[in-house]
């Protein structure tokens, strides 16, 4: 299980959520790589059930994402995924816009 970010293809700065132009370089060609796992930070629960995350993954970045299933405390690795149906247990879903401004190889 994975979900996908935003890499700029010149400094390799992973970006989230996905930019027209990199804020390292200035660069503007990106393409998505899969990250597996983010570390829980801080947890936000809504007033309709819902929990939103702020966790960290490899190179620095910061997702926001959205926790399903329960339980998940701060210093916890969660799995990532782009899938809103993922499977049990809990799970980091980050939505992520298709396809903007990324070159295809
Ligand atoms: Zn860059």
């Amino acid at each position: 299980m994975s979900a996908l970010v935003q890499e700029c293809r010149n400094c390799r700065s992973r970006l989230f959520p996905d930019r027209l132009f990199c804020p390292v370089c200035g660069g503007d060609s990106f393409s998505t790589v899969a990250v597996g796992q983010g570390t829980v930070e801080q947890t936000t629960a809504l007033p309709d059930g819902s929990v939103l995350a702020t966790l960290s993954i490899d190179g620095g970045l910061r997702v926001i994402a959205r926790l399903t299933g329960s339980g998940a405390q701060p210093g916890q690795d969660v799995p990532l995924t782009n899938d809103p149906h993922a499977a049990s247990g809990v799970t980091a879903f980050i939505p992520v816009p298709s396809n903007l401004n990324e070159d295809q190889p």
